[in-house]
């Protein structure tokens, strides 16, 4: 599996591009779909598109990939409450979804396949209601909930600091090599070890 990691122009995000046999899969939708396009190898099949959360760094062009490709979009079902409201996902009416009929929900840790990726698909709230994290095979993308050195905020609408705290103790609990975060430069698990068991501490400790 080769992974391509586009910068977007809103707010730096990272859109991914994943390919295996033939296939793709993108996760999250912040790059523009001609840039997103000179990513794919020739002939490549896009088979999916997977969101991190709702925000519209992550989600801007959602509807446009799932149409140019004609594939399914996975994604919590807690996402469309941000989708459909561009004050609860930050575009100031740039993304206002109305039409829902290319997603597929979940609301519970959960395993699938998408042409052939294996996606196991766990989900961690906390810097939003409907962040999901995806590990695909020893890569886990986690949306704006980690970074490199630090984690997500807490304090846009949906976001929780108790929530947020158990989703880094679940994937703490994982195993993975590389962390992809929604922005910025990817980690190691052992670097991601020392700065999650620091944040765990730090945002458990009382006033
Ligand atoms: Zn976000």
């Amino acid at each position: 599996m080769t992974v391509h990691k586009i910068i977007s122009n809103l707010l730096e995000s990272n859109t991914f591009v994943l390919e295996k046999d033939g296939q793709a899969l993108v996760i999250d939708a912040g790059a523009d779909l001609s840039e997103l396009k000179r990513h794919f190898s020739n002939g490549v099949v896009v088979v999916g598109i997977l969101l991190t959360h709702g925000h519209f760094d992550h989600a801007m062009h959602v509807v446009e990939y799932a149409k140019t490709f004609n594939c399914k979009i996975y994604a919590s079902k807690f996402i469309k409450e941000y989708l459909c409201d561009s004050k609860k996902n930050y575009s100031e009416n740039g993304l206002c979804v109305t039409d829902f009929s290319n997603f597929i929900f979940f609301d519970e840790d959960c395993s699938f396949q998408v042409g052939v990726f294996n996606v196991d698909c766990f989900t961690t709230p906390g810097h939003s209601k409907c962040g999901v994290s995806y590990l695909i095979e020893n890569i886990i993308f986690v949306g704006d909930l980690i970074f490199k050195r630090g984690v997500g905020r807490d304090d846009l609408f949906g976001g929780d600091r108790q929530q947020l705290v158990q989703s880094l103790k679940k994937v703490q609990s994982l195993s993975f090599e590389v962390l992809e975060s929604g922005h910025g430069e990817n980690s190691s698990f052992n670097e991601q070890k020392r700065n999650l068991q620091a944040f765990i501490k730090f945002l458990s400790r009382q006033k």
